[in-house]
């Protein structure tokens, strides 16, 4: 077994932190039923970093705002499952202790910088303000974490007086790091947050998060579409589908074993650079409507694997080898 490999076992065989457990969310608007998120379920344990891969449109957002208790209600409705920190049920917590966790245990960063940041405050106030909003400190305290923050991002403390439009997009995305770590919160949910920056600059800003997130022990849902970021930065993936996860494992699972006949489709949409395919294979058709999803295992319009059964029933997630679930009766077939 490899090194890293009993790293990652051990990582799981920590008691979990967050426990997300049957989830479902619902978007109602003018009569429609947008079904976002379908019975989604997972954990994530002290220091481990879980990617949460999917095309856009496929729920992930959805999770991680439910997560934050940041969705707007309405339209957006939570119509099932449990959402556990330690054991305690977000869904069920009052506003006021929400507040206090959001920011504090859990934070979130932010796909675009420039909508996350108020245009109207100083970066170094609004940092200032994410600390004293969850710290009994002085101003001149929050004051003296906020240069630390600054420091530990790559930004000069000279520029706490600026405004978020005089930096570029990459340091404009430190800030919101700062402002995230602000706390030092035991779980980081990062959202795409590379996407809207220069692709030069995308490195350095996951380099720098991965980085602190190892420093403070902190553990992280990466939501992200690029199996490149997966690769260099994850412990676990969980592969979403249509508001469902249709694979889960460890990155080796993933990346070598790969077994559900949509996740084969996300990497055969890669261009092989080491192989002599020059072709790429991309996914037919586009990914259902959640507001008219198929009936049956949802990929089925586009698997090229599907049969009359696919159609009818939904296949159950199933275990396929330790620790490697997957949506598909194929791969349960072959266990
Ligand atoms: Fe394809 Fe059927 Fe497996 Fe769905 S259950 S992924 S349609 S083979």
């Amino acid at each position: 077994m490899t090194e890293h490999l009993s790293e990652q076992i051990e990582k799981t065989e920590r008691p979990a932190l967050l426990e997300i457990s049957d989830l479902w969310v619902q978007y109602r608007a003018g009569g429609e039923i947008v079904q976002a998120v379908n019975g989604v379920s997972f954990q994530l344990h002290e220091r481990q970093t879980l990617a949460l891969v999917g095309e856009t449109g496929a729920g992930k957002t959805t999770i991680a705002k439910a997560i934050m208790g940041i969705l707007p209600d309405p339209p957006a409705k939570v119509v099932g499952g449990e959402i556990l920190l330690d054991g305690d049920d977000m869904l069920k917590m009052k506003k006021d202790r929400l507040r206090k966790i959001r920011g504090a245990r859990i934070s979130m960063i932010f796909q675009d910088p420039m909508t996350a940041l108020s245009p109207v405050y100083t970066i170094g106030n609004q940092i200032e303000e994410a600390y004293l909003e969850h710290f009994n400190v002085s101003r001149a305290e929050a004051r003296k974490r906020t240069v630390e923050l600054l420091n530990m991002v790559g930004i000069s403390e000279e520029r706490y007086g600026e405004y978020p439009h005089q930096f570029s997009g990459g340091m404009r995305q430190r800030v919101v790091i700062a402002i995230a770590l602000a706390c030092n919160p035991n779980i980081l949910i990062a959202d795409e947050p590379t996407t809207a920056l220069d692709v030069t600059i995308q490195a350095q800003v996951l380099d720098l998060i991965y980085r602190l997130k190892e420093q403070n022990g902190t553990s992280m849902i990466l939501i992200t579409h690029d199996l490149g970021i997966v690769a260099e930065n994850c412990d676990d993936v969980a592969i979403v589908y249509a508001g469902e996860i249709v694979e889960q494992g460890t990155k080796e699972h993933i990346f070598n074993e790969t077994a559900h006949p949509y996740t084969k489709g996300l990497f055969g949409a890669l261009p092989d650079m080491a192989g002599e395919d020059e072709k790429l294979h991309p996914i037919a058709g586009l990914p259902p409507s959640p507001s008219n999803l198929p009936t049956g295992c949802k990929f089925h319009p586009h698997c090229p694997n599907a049969c009359s059964r696919c159609e009818k029933e939904a296949p159950p997630m199933t275990e396929i080898s330790a620790g490697h679930y997957v949506r598909c009766f194929l791969a349960q077939e072959e266990i």
